[in-house]
Parts: C-alpha cells; sequence; structure tokens
C-alpha cells in the first residue's frame, strides 16, 4: 500500500484468513469471555503499562491538528505550499495498540476481585508496530488473535502448559514445520539486553517458530507468554484469595500464520494437505 510492511488483502488471503480464525475458535474454553478492541488504544493506559520503558522505539502514537482553526488553516496552507503540515500536528490521547491484550487488563481491574478460578479471555485486535521491513513477515500492521488467562499462579502455569502441549497439534493439523523454543522480546536498548537475558533465563517466553522454506531462517508465529504478577502489580487486580493476580497470554499472529500457510502449501487451496483443508474447513 505504499508503505514496507502495510498490505492490502485479497478475497483468497481473507478466506483462509477467516478459516483460520474459525479453527482458533473451535481450540477456544467455553468459558473464555470474547472481546474485539479497535487498532487504537489509550495512551494513559499504554503508559501505565510500561510499555516506554520496554519497546519505545515499536510504539505509535495517534496525532492530530488540534488548534484553532486558523492554526489549522495555516498548515494546511503550509502542505499547499509545498510544505510540511505534519509539523503543527500534537499527540491525542490514543497509541495504536501494540499487542491486543493491554486494554483487557484495566477493564478486568474495574471488576473488582477476581472469581475463584480466575478469568479468561478470546481477544482480537489489528496492531501496529513501527519495524518497517520489506520481508513477507515482518509487518508493520498485523492481526493478533490472544488467549488471556488471569488468576492465581497455579491456574496460570497449568494454562501456559497446557497451550505448549496443544501447539504442536495445531501446527500438525495444519501441516505445518515447527519447532517450539525459549525466547525473548526485542527490549530496547542496552538495558533491555538485561531484561531480554532476564525473562531468558525465567523463561517467561516461548515461541513456536515455522520456516517459510526449507532452510529459511524460523518465524515466530505463536506466543507463550508468563507475565507473572506484572500486569496484577500495574493495575491491582487480586485473585479470589487477595493475592496478586497472574497472568499469562498465548498470541496467535493470524498473518504469520496464514503467509505461513501459503508459502508453504502454495496458492491454490485444492492442492493443500487433506488434514489442513479438513481442520480449516476448506
Ligand atoms: P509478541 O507479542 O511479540 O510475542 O507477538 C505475538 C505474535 O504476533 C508473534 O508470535 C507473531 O506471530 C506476531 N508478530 C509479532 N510481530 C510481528 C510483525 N512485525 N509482523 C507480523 N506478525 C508479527
Ligand atoms: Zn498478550
Amino acid at each position: 500500500m505504499g508503505v514496507d510492511g502495510v498490505y492490502a488483502r485479497t478475497a483468497l488471503y481473507a478466506h483462509v484468513v477467516e478459516r483460520l480464525e474459525s479453527y482458533i475458535t473451535r481450540q477456544r474454553d467455553p468459558t473464555a469471555e470474547i472481546m474485539r478492541f479497535p487498532p487504537v488504544m489509550s495512551r494513559k493506559q499504554l503508559e501505565k503499562s510500561g510499555y516506554l520503558k520496554s519497546f519505545p522505539n515499536l510504539l505509535g502514537c495517534v496525532c492530530a491538528l488540534h488548534g484553532s482553526e486558523a492554526s489549522i488553516r495555516s498548515a494546511v496552507d503550509r502542505y499547499d505550499n509545498g510544505g510540511d503540515w505534519t509539523s503543527s500536528v500534537t499527540s491525542s490521547d490514543l497509541v495504536l495498540s501494540p499487542a491486543a491484550c493491554y486494554p483487557v487488563y484495566p477493564i478486568v481491574a474495574t471488576r473488582g476481585q477476581l472469581p475463584a478460578g480466575g478469568l479468561q479471555f478470546d481477544i482480537e485486535a489489528d496492531v501496529f508496530r513501527h519495524e518497517p521491513s520489506r520481508s513477507l513477515d515482518r509487518l508493520q500492521s498485523f492481526r493478533m488473535r490472544e488467549f488471556v488467562r488471569i488468576g492465581s499462579p497455579q491456574v496460570i502455569v497449568e494454562f501456559r502448559e497446557s497451550w505448549m502441549a496443544k501447539a504442536p497439534l495445531l501446527a500438525a493439523d495444519l501441516s505445518l514445520p515447527f519447532t517450539i523454543d525459549v525466547a525473548n522480546d526485542p527490549f530496547f536498548g542496552r538495558v533491555g539486553q538485561v531484561m531480554a537475558v532476564s525473562q531468558r533465563q525465567q523463561a517467561l517466553k516461548f515461541e513456536l517458530l515455522i520456516p517459510y522454506y526449507p532452510s529459511a531462517p524460523p518465524t515466530a508465529c505463536m506466543s507463550f507468554n508468563y507475565h507473572r504478577e506484572y500486569f496484577g502489580q500495574v493495575w491491582s487486580i487480586h485473585d479470589d484469595k487477595g493475592e496478586l493476580a497472574h497472568t499469562s497470554c498465548v498470541a496467535f499472529g493470524i498473518d504469520r500464520l496464514t503467509v505461513a500457510l501459503f508459502a508453504i502449501h502454495g496458492l491454490d487451496l485444492e492442492k493443500w494437505p487433506a488434514v489442513t483443508k479438513a481442520a480449516l474447513g476448506l
């Protein structure tokens, strides 16, 4: 669409996305509460979530022309005369969501103490990360689906373990070659390197990686994240015993999985493996 990492989706692509989404829906826990978020979220909430400490380089902020009619007019006039209208914009109270799950924690916090057994969510949003690239597996705007679990530590650890055990079955259904490995988030800067090492040492993040073609460097298509009590602390979420809630999310990179399906099985859906067609209902 004229900018690296931003793509229009064809009907064929959108069809596979839709089938993949409904396959993922069938894997959902029946107690999960469904929430769909827009591609923007509260700037204050994301700041409070600590995003600027970890990934300030990836964040996109919504800016707008806020001034009087005269000042807005002068910015537009500047553009008309070959100048830059964007020098007049200032930030709004919105950012582009960099991951689907950030808005759910403050919503849960408003409900008070968690019920026994905690809560589970099925969440989705189109997200933005400022990492322009010409590579088909690194988009700036992409769809993220997440199953999020909020509760006491034992429940959370079980949730993540059960999803990591389930992931190979998903990959088998989709006939995608994969590995699962411990991972770290791309924390910003030198301090970030220390955070990344600590995240790995504690095994807080795992990824399901898929090579798009034989010998390709594998692409992370799903992640299994354990945040410990981080979001519980930030938003004062407590479990039914009054302890700080722990949280975990399992993220499906919908675009990365869809591109993997096309890269590995080809553009002709008829020729896809029978198990994949059956799993996706194609
Ligand atoms: P993360 O929060 O970094 O674990 O991201 C969750 C999932 O989103 C990853 O496992 C990828 O499948 C997907 N993802 C992350 N970054 C990108 C990107 N730049 N382009 C496309 N998909 C991405
Ligand atoms: Zn998440």
